[in-house]
């Protein structure tokens, strides 16, 4: 059955979906990295999401905390650019939601609001520099289109999204990360970061609509 909106609970439940997913597409995300970078990012993202993993294990203080125990325990193990990037993403979402009992198409569109915000201020990469932005700035603004409507309509939406921008990634230029340094030669391949976005945006959309 659809989920209209989630408790705490089911907001751990979803991240818990979320860490497996990612662990397994490890081959996927790191096959990406080899294009344009140097391998490691699935790696990196699978090392990330068992710490959140052992993180998560026990009982949920709350929505604001399930999703910035999320960024807090990426960021302590991963190391690298997306440590610190995936990490912000989720520690600086989680805490835009401080107070919220529900996790709904709102709480949705502020936690990528936020996240996003964190990122860029964080890396310094806007978007079309293909980077994880290409997936994430799409998802924020589909997110703030659909805060109206159910959440698995809303999720269901935004998840789309971000495929919509990790395709769109594969025709630009790299012009931030590792990859600058391949030039014109980046063409051609989506960036690593933007498929994890993918990925992370689907595992939400599966366990909302399960
Ligand atoms: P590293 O570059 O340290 O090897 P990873 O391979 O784990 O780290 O992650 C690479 C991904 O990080 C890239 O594909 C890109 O999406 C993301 N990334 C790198 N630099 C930035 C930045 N400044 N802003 C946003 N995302 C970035
Ligand atoms: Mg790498």
């Amino acid at each position: 059955m659809p989920k209209p909106t989630l408790s705490k609970e089911e907001v751990k439940a979803m991240l818990l979906v979320v860490a497996d997913r990612i662990i397994e597409n490890e081959p996927m995300l790191s096959e990406a990295d080899r294009n344009l970078g140097d391998g490691d990012h699935g790696l990196g993202m699978k090392r990330g999401m068992e710490a959140v993993k052992e993180k998560l294990a026990g009982e949920v203080e709350s929505i604001e905390k399930a999703f910035s125990n999320t960024g807090m325990a990426m960021m302590s193990s991963m190391g690298g650019a997306s440590g610190a990037i995936f990490g912000t993403l989720w520690r600086n979402g989680g805490k835009a939601l401080a107070g919220r009992e529900v996790f709904d198409a709102q709480a949705l569109a502020d936690l990528i609001k936020a996240g996003l915000d964190g990122v860029m201020a964080r890396g310094g990469a806007k978007p079309g520099d293909k980077t994880m932005i290409d997936a994430l700035h799409p998802a924020m603004l589909k997110a703030q289109e659909v805060v109206g409507q159910p959440l698995p309509e809303a999720i269901t939406a935004v998840a789309q999204a971000a495929t919509d921008g990790r395709e769109a990634s594969k025709a630009m230029i790299a012009t931030m990360g590792r990859a600058k340094t391949l030039g014109e030669q980046s063409v051609g391949h989506p960036d690593a970061g933007a498929c994890s976005v993918v990925v992370i945006f689907d595992a939400m959309r599966e366990y909302v609509l399960a």
